[in-house]
């Protein structure tokens, strides 16, 4: 694909933004929802919110996935932590989330052995290197990443490795959004919908939207002009009466997905109900490992009771501002005491949270202020 000069791309921008123009009726308001932290990010560097018109509004959904990741779960990575015999893998953006009474980069001060890792295959050294220590990997992600993690939960049960563990919860998102649709009726006109994600899923996974909710959708690239593209691909949609699934990103997300990938995920998981940071339980929306892989499945093996509730960090507002119902700035605690240096929260902890976008590329920038 080419590259796109740095003008050739100003001239886009300018005709797409001259177009969703043309289309917004003066008055109306649109709520559009990017529910993708990549998005997020793209949006605020790009100062996309700016440019749009008044009375189109981009608000950030549940799109990043350590921000969605619960109190309960980080409760129980560190308890497992805690054990002498335990090495905890997991990506590095674990590190700082906010436990309830701790983080996994506290705990490391405090002597737990928690090893950051770049590809969960990492586990198999792990394994070799530390054969008298249980390995827990930290199983979390959107679809993006399930993928990969099943090849490696295959290739652990095919070695017969004794003492790699996973400790589950990944997130499925088309569930979530018929949560927020059913919750928020009204007040979301249309999704942004994932590119990575959708590079596994492709488009039917998200056909209710258009045809129960009557809301129109569009997968989207990373860059500022791609979600541009997306955005008046929704007005278009909204203008014709015409919804469907639409797809700006076609150059890389296939109709059908990757089948592949899918039916790995279908192998080695099966659905059940899972609780997302702020939006609660949500029927179906995660993944659990098959019978076939309980060996590996650190919760049926090793089970553990925490001793203390769990309990969201206090003043912490990340539940409301996952689904889109609070603005960053609304939160008090926003910018005075948590700061991406100081994080109270799981959105300002992670680069995609939107938290940390707001304060990174809002008021930090110079570019936007807190009263938007
Ligand atoms: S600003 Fe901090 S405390 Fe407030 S919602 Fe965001 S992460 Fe939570």
């Amino acid at each position: 694909m080419k590259k796109l000069t740095l003008q050739e791309k100003q001239h886009t921008a300018d005709a797409l933004l001259q177009r969703i123009r043309e289309i917004h009726k003066p008055g109306e308001t649109v709520r559009l929802m990017e529910v993708c932290g990549t998005h997020t990010v793209s949006i605020f560097r790009e100062g996309l919110r700016q440019l749009l018109p008044e009375g189109i509004e981009l608000v950030s959904g549940p799109g990043c996935p350590v921000c969605v990741t619960d109190q309960t779960y980080m409760d129980k990575a560190l308890a497992y932590a805690e054990r002498d015999d335990v090495i905890i893998a997991t990506f590095g953006d674990m590190l700082k989330v906010p436990g309830s009474y701790s983080s996994l980069a506290e705990a490391r001060t405090q002597g737990a052995h928690i090893h950051v890792i770049y590809t969960p295959l990492e586990v198999v050294t792990l394994s070799k290197e530390y054969p008298h220590k249980k390995i827990i990997f930290l199983a979390i992600g959107f679809e993006t990443t399930i993928a990969t993690i099943a090849a490696t939960v295959k290739t652990v049960a095919t070695m017969g490795l004794k003492n790699v563990f996973f400790l589950v919860s990944h997130k499925l998102v088309p569930p979530a959004l018929r949560a927020l649709l059913d919750r928020q009726a009204g007040q979301i006109d249309g999704f942004i919908l994932p590119g990575h994600v959708s590079v596994i899923i492709g488009e039917k996974p998200y056909a209710f939207l258009p045809t129960e909710y009557k809301v129109p959708s569009c997968i989207a690239g990373f860059d500022g002009l791609e979600v541009l593209s997306a955005v008046l691909n929704i007005l278009e949609q909204r203008r014709s009466g015409h919804l469907e699934v639409g797809n700006t990103y076609h150059s890389v997300v296939m109709k059908e997905g990757n089948q592949v990938a899918v039916a790995l995920m279908n192998e080695v998981y099966t659905l059940c109900d899972d609780m997302w940071r702020g939006i609660g339980l949500i029927e179906n929306s995660g993944l659990a490992l098959r019978s076939e892989y309980e060996q590996l499945d650190v919760e049926k093996m090793i089970p553990i009771t925490l001793e203390k509730p769990s309990l969201d960090p206090k003043g912490c507002q990340c539940g409301k501002v996952l689904q889109g119902l609070i603005k960053p700035n609304e939160c008090p605690l926003f910018g005075k005491v948590c700061t991406p240096d100081h994080a109270i929260g799981a959105c300002m902890v992670s680069v995609e949270g939107t938290c940390s976008a707001w304060y990174k590329y809002g008021y930090a920038s110079g570019g936007l202020s807190w009263e938007e």
